[in-house]
């Protein structure tokens, strides 16, 4: 089956009724019918519905077709993108151990990462994922994850797959590749050897901006990876809070099931069925948006490119960007989505085309239908020196857009009336 054909049907067996729509399993939890299997389902002799906050019906669904489309092993789904990243870093670094990031992440991710989890005892360090040279000299035996975005958001940077995946390999560490806004429709991490996917469902899959929530898919074959594996003892010695279990021991994909049993029953992020029911929506029309977003973008990219009010345009998908040739490596059919990132002038000259434009929402959130503008500098980054925030590649006259899928020509008319 292929991913067009998956996205609308894996998972889903008609009820009673014959029900086109999945169904919402909108419960709590559910009726064993007897004690020797409500004893067999907590001993994982039998799988199914336990309680919501482990699983849920419809947000089995949303699972399988998650997995389906990036052609993954098992997928687990969270109540946001952040849970999602938190839960795949923490499924194998405990206090004490390390996790490389790359340089280009999400702010929430370069938080998370770099500060909060410091707390815990897990440290970060930090790599040049375009180039990815620096990777090995940072790995040491206490290294347990090396992170990064296939296109990143907001610098649309693409990284050095090969070269990751191949110095990972090497020292058999796991690699987690931020999928949300490639999505599978334009890039597959799983089929260029990365090892575990997460997304922010929030963003394209949802599509329309009406919940937040994340995923964690991992590939076919993760387990041999993780098995027998020095540094990744929590797979492979008992595990003390589930009676000893032996994860490796186990004929499942380990990596969702370790996630769910001990991270989801202990953190609680669960997904509300209903937004599982709105992923599973979306993710129906994702591939027929994908190719709208990223020629509506392609449009809005070349108009701004030939304005002579803008600095310069970052968008990955026009020919003489310095990554096409990435695009023409990685991506399909050369979409590359719907986030660019321009420069004008001044915070000034920013500001003001934000408070000029019409069609275009002053929003910080990317991948819905509508068209999202934002100022970093002003919002998301406002907090960061402006020394730090060059190296992110954010100046003070960046503007950030998600180009939406309205008429590509009243997209760029309102920007060309806010360009002034
Ligand atoms: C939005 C986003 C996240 C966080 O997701 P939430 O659903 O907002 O928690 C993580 N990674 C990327 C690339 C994102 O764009």
């Amino acid at each position: 089956m292929k991913q067009e054909t998956q996205a609308l049907h894996v998972g889903y067996e008609k009820n009673d009724f014959g029900t086109m729509s999945v169904p919402i399993y909108q419960t709590t939890a559910y009726d064993f019918g007897s004690a020797d299997h409500a004893a067999n389902l907590f001993a994982l002799k039998e799988l199914g519905p336990i309680y919501t906050r482990l699983n849920n019906p419809t947000t089995d669904i949303l699972e399988s077709r998650l997995a389906a489309v990036e052609d993954g092993e098992a997928a687990l789904a969270t109540a946001s993108g952040h849970s999602a990243v938190l839960f795949s870093i923490i499924n194998l670094a405990s206090a004490g151990d390390n996790i490389i990031v790359s340089d280009k992440v999400y702010g929430g991710t370069t938080t998370l990462t770099s500060h909060t989890l410091k707390r815990f005892g897990i440290s970060c360090k930090i790599f040049d994922s375009n180039s990815a040279q620096d990777l090995e000299d940072l790995i040491d035996e206490k290294t347990k994850v090396i992170f990064f975005e296939s296109l990143s958001n907001p610098q649309v940077a693409i990284p050095n797959v090969e070269k990751i995946v191949d110095v990972a390999n090497k020292h058999d560490i796991v690699t987690i590749c931020d999928n949300t806004v490639a999505t599978p429709i334009l890039f597959q991490p799983l089929t260029h050897g990365i090892d575990v996917i997460v997304h922010s469902t929030s963003k394209y899959i949802n599509g329309q901006g009406t919940a937040l929530g994340g995923a964690i898919i991992q590939r076919k074959g993760l387990n041999d990876k993780l098995i027998d594996n020095k540094r990744y003892p929590e797979f492979n010695e008992p595990d003390e809070s589930y009676h000893g279990l032996i994860y490796a021991q186990l004929p499942f994909p380990m990596f969702i099931l370790r996630a769910r049993l001990a991270l989801m029953r202990d953190f609680g992020a669960t997904p509300s069925p209903f937004n599982s029911w709105l992923f599973i929506q979306g993710l129906e029309t994702l591939h027929v948006r994908m190719k709208e977003h990223s020629a509506n973008a392609y449009k809005v990219a070349k108009f701004l490119k030939n304005h002579p009010k803008v600095k310069s345009v970052s968008y990955p998908g026009l020919e003489d960007d310095f990554q096409h040739d990435r695009v023409e490596k990685y991506f399909k059919d050369g979409m590359c989505s719907g986030l660019l990132n321009f420069e004008v002038e001044s915070f000034e000259d920013a500001k003001s085309i934000l408070d000029s434009t019409k069609i275009f929402s002053v929003v910080v959130n990317i991948g819905d239908s509508k068209s999202i503008i934002t100022h970093p500098a002003s919002t998301t980054h406002s907090q960061v020196p402006l020394e730090d925030l060059k190296k992110a590649g954010i100046n003070a006259g960046s503007i950030r857009v998600s180009v939406g899928l309205e008429n590509a020509d009243d997209l760029v008319e309102d920007l060309k009336i806010a360009l002034g």
